[in-house]
């Protein structure tokens, strides 16, 4: 197990909680959230020569630093006038849980003010001629307010948006943590807590810093922005046409389920999605990636295979299927294994490549946000049950509207 490594740094470390303790930002800006060129003019107008921003983004990148005090080549005086202007990190404390036997970490990050969000480290050794791969999940916002019923981070609802320094944090914590047993980050994926394409300026700018090999130096095709649909975020993306992966959140095809699952599609139905989606696959010759949580008996009937078909069927696409993650405010359960395999050769059928996820990190809720759910505090049984009640009801309406053609 390699996670252990970290151990001994999490004990150094004040266990962050959920509650808001200092209400009061920061006014410092967070150094991985600044444009090159602003560094350089803060080192033209302190009257420092340029090297010495070299060395400062040479320490901090590679995460051989943490703080400007680390940054030994620098005097000290110019290391506290750093600190007085810029956060080295905008992440305040963590707390990280290992599982799967260390090949999954899941980080509870606190920030400034108090709020908490999640990343995921999920380690995939090489298999079946596939290299291995070290896949970091980040969150782009502190809770969600797209409020897809499974998701843990929907049921929390939504708190802000993270700025472009505490996104690239998240990726420049794991850095640092990998260094003391010699792994490298391979992949980043926007898949943690918040909708990426509602905070586009930011999540733009943490991509950019993130594949800019200056900065943090990850190949832009190891990117992937993940979405629930956002039409003009999706458009904003193909008029820069980036090598991002695109990856959407498409759950169901037919309209009445899928406004259940991701209320959004009221907003941006699955067809507009789709053609946008496809526009980017143009624009830069990219596969998406479509996305399909798996929930038994709900959308994971022969009918909706053959809708997710028809919708997605001669596009540059690839299908990603992934088990439902149980979480405790929802009646609903993960697909069986056979009904999954079933659902794929349907969409293998039209010639849809199609893949199986096995879910990561279940036992500490790896899934999204299901940590800072727990921390949440967890609701009365009683709201559960209410909530409960109430999604059997609505899928059930669902159920027939899609089944009577409406859908
Ligand atoms: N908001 C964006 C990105 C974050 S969610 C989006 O929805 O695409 C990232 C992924 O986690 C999504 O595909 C989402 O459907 C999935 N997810 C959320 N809750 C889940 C659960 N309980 N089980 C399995 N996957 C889940
Ligand atoms: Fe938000 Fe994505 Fe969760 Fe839906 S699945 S509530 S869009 S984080």
């Amino acid at each position: 197990m390699r996670v252990p490594a970290h151990a001994p740094r999490v004990e150094e470390r004040p266990v962050p909680t959920l509650s808001v303790t200092s209400p009061s930002r920061d006014p410092r800006p967070g150094y991985a959230g600044l444009p090159a060129d602003a560094l350089a003019a803060w080192f033209a107008e302190a009257g420092e020569a340029g090297y010495r921003a070299k060395q400062v983004a040479d320490a901090l990148w590679t995460g051989r630093a943490a703080t400007f005090d680390e940054v030994r080549q620098l005097p000290s005086a110019l290391r506290a006038r750093l600190a007085d202007a810029f956060r080295a990190s905008t992440i305040v404390a963590t707390d990280v849980r290992p599982a799967d036997g260390g090949l999954t970490g899941k980080a509870l990050h606190r920030l400034d003010d108090g709020r908490s969000i999640e990343s995921v480290l999920m380690r995939y050794p090489a298999r079946g001629g596939r290299r291995a791969r070290t896949t970091l999940c980040i969150s782009s916002q502190a809770g969600c307010a797209v409020g897809c019923p499974f998701c843990a981070t929907g049921e929390l609802g939504f708190w802000r948006d993270l700025d472009a320094a505490e996104i690239v944090d998240q990726a420049r914590f794991w850095r640092h943590e990998l260094l003391a047993t010699d792994e490298r980050l391979t992949n980043i994926v926007f898949m943690g807590m918040g909708e990426p394409l509602l905070n586009t300026d930011a999540v733009l700018d943490a991509a950019a810093a993130l594949s800019d090999p200056t900065r943090f130096g990850l190949g832009a095709r190891h990117l992937t922005i993940s979405t629930s649909g956002v039409v003009p975020g999706i458009e904003r993306l193909i008029a820069l046409a980036p090598q991002y992966t695109l990856a959407v959140s498409l759950h169901a095809a037919r309209p009445a389920l899928r406004s259940l699952l991701v209320p959004l599609e009221r907003r941006y139905p699955a067809t507009e999605v789709v053609a946008a989606a496809t526009a980017y696959a143009e624009a830069t010759g990219r596969r998406v990636t479509y996305e399909m949580v798996m929930i038994a008996g709900i959308n994971d009937t022969p009918a909706d295979a053959h809708a997710a078909a028809e919708l997605l069927r001669g596009r540059l696409a690839h299908v990603n299927l992934i088990p439902m993650n149980p979480v405790a405010h929802t009646p609903w359960q993960p697909s069986s294994p056979d009904r999954i395999e079933a659902f794929a050769n349907v969409l293998r059928a039209v010639g849809l490549h199609t893949t199986v996820r096995r879910n990561r990190g279940v036992d500490i809720g790896a899934a999204c946000g299901q940590l800072a759910a727990e921390l949440a505090g967890a609701p009365t049984p009683a709201a559960v049950a209410r909530r409960r009640e109430l999604l059997v009801d609505r899928s059930a309406d669902a159920l027939r509207l899609a089944g009577s053609g409406v859908g």
